[in-house]
């Protein structure tokens, strides 16, 4: 990229930088669950509009998609952020803002995405005369429930988008740095409920009945052999029964045991092949001990896969931002983020930027009721996702 362009988007960001910090505290302030994003994709919509974008709302849900076009032939890129929260009670009164919705929370960053992705939606604007083709902004929710990205696909939001960009902030990575590379970050991600049915009777007289806490005791251990017999310790792989629920009495044989877990590969055919396994185990163990196992496949979303091509051009965006020494190659990580589904449809990268003062002190894992960002990460994540999307539309 020609050095002008480059200082102009880092004087664009150090602009916004008030804005960015303003955003990402409004929206940590006014956490919404998973469907329920409407005041997050009021104040998407709202300032896309203002930006010159054509916005179009209720995609699939909550979700919105805001087009910037150049008037100029090129390709089209897509910017997505995710805009939901969790159904966390926020802990620790020391932060510049926490949450004003009892029992809700952006505890994984997604407040920092939106200003991020809101940020970068004003520096491509304001540079409009120096790129080619046309921007799409995409505000999706649902994330945390791997439910937001389909319906939006199939509200259209992939139609003539040829790549696609996104930002997960990252409190394990110090701020400053960003983590970016080819290949999987972000393993696939399946939920599955078991049935182990039995029958019920006396708890003083079990052989009368047939005992269904037993047999999923012995499924839940017998599962855990999927991986560490069956799979290669080269292939990371991760079966978790995260949920048991049955019977009633402490002297009452339950009739069922519900189980419900979660699968974690980092390639397609290895998430067939566990959950297959999964289904196969339990149906048989049940069997052999006079019950019935029945498998449920749930919801669930492929690895998150950057394309060799575009997660190049992000790290040089990144290296332009941070510098050389501060970019990393980008991890391996077991959790699942449903902007697989963008990435299967179209080349793109999803990468890491740093979120945590880790240097300093501890940081709360992702998910935790004292999690929080350094918002030092906002302008570098705005700053990076501008670049790399010029590139991408000057190509
Ligand atoms: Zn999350
Ligand atoms: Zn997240």
């Amino acid at each position: 990229m020609p050095d002008q362009r480059d200082s102009q988007v880092d004087a664009a960001v150090e602009r916004l930088r008030p804005q960015l910090v303003e955003d990402r505290r409004h929206l940590h302030r006014h956490p919404e669950l998973s469907y329920h994003e409407r005041a997050t994709a009021e104040l998407c919509a709202e300032r896309c509009e203002v930006l010159g974008y054509t916005v179009t709302t209720e995609v699939g849900g909550t979700g919105v998609l805001a087009d910037l076009d150049s008037g100029r032939p090129g390709p089209t890129v897509m910017l997505r952020a995710d805009t939901d929260a969790l159904p966390i009670t926020e802990r620790g009164a020391h932060r510049p803002v926490t949450s004003a919705t009892e029992g809700v929370m952006h505890a994984c960053g997604h407040d920092g995405h939106v200003a991020m992705a809101l940020g970068a939606a004003a520096v491509l604007a304001g540079m409009r005369d120096e790129w080619d083709g046309r921007v799409r902004m995409c505000f999706q929710p649902a994330e945390e429930v791997a439910g937001g990205a389909q319906p939006m696909i199939d509200g259209g939001a992939m139609e003539g988008v040829d790549r696609v960009l996104g930002i997960h902030l990252w409190a394990p990575l110090q701020v400053g740095r960003v983590a970016v590379g080819p290949g999987p970050l972000f393993g696939s991600a399946d939920e599955f409920g078991l049935v182990i049915r039995g029958r019920g009777g006396h708890g003083g007289m079990p052989h009368t009945s047939i005992d269904p806490v037993v047999c999923a005791a012995q499924v839940i251990t017998a599962l855990q052999t999927i991986v560490s017999r069956e799979t290669s310790p080269f292939s990371p792989a991760v079966v978790t029964i995260g949920r048991i629920e049955g019977g009633s009495a402490f002297n009452v044989i339950a009739e069922e045991v519900r189980l419900r877990g979660t699968v974690r590969a980092f390639e397609h055919a290895e998430r067939e092949r566990l959950l297959q396994r999964i289904a196969e185990l339990s149906q048989d163990l049940a069997v052999s001990m006079r019950c019935e196992a029945e498998f449920i496949r749930a919801n669930g979303c492929p690895p998150v896969v950057s394309d060799a091509g575009v997660a190049e051009v992000v790290r040089r965006a990144a290296v332009a931002t941070v510098g050389e020494d501060s970019v990393d190659p980008a991890p391996r990580v077991t959790v699942g983020d449903d902007v697989a589904l963008f990435l299967e449809r179209a080349p793109g990268c999803y990468f890491l930027v740093g979120a945590g003062d880790v240097a300093r002190h501890p940081v709360a894992p992702h998910h935790h009721p004292e999690f929080d960002i350094d918002e030092r990460c906002l302008p570098v994540g705005a700053a990076t996702l501008s670049r790399a999307a010029l590139s991408l539309l000057n190509s």
